[in-house]
């Protein structure tokens, strides 16, 4: 089991014993980061998941997995961009 299996076990068996969180129904939280504005994402990061009590475990689990969709622990894990081919001297 690599850390981010254990982070995503550690938020399933908290949110198993917790109360739904109010992003839960909510389609703007699985969008893919480009479907999301970074200004909408910041309204969320700070109005929903900033109270949340699993804010903690769920911004765990982003790190340790960097997920390409959805918001976690309010924040979005855009996939990292390409590396430039470094030149070749001749
Ligand atoms: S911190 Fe995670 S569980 Fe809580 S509202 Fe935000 S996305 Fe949902």
């Amino acid at each position: 089991m690599n850390h981010g299996d254990r982070a995503y076990r550690a938020l399933h068996l908290a949110l198993a014993d917790a109360d739904a969180p109010e992003c839960s129904g909510d389609d703007r939280f699985i969008l893919e980061h480009h479907e999301l504005a970074a200004d909408e994402v910041k309204h969320l990061r700070l109005t929903v998941c900033g109270p949340c009590p699993l804010r903690t475990l769920c911004r765990a689990y982003g790190d340790a997995a960097r997920p390409q969709a959805g918001i976690w622990g309010g924040k979005v894990y855009p996939p990292p961009k390409p590396r430039k081919r470094a030149e070749v001297d001749q």
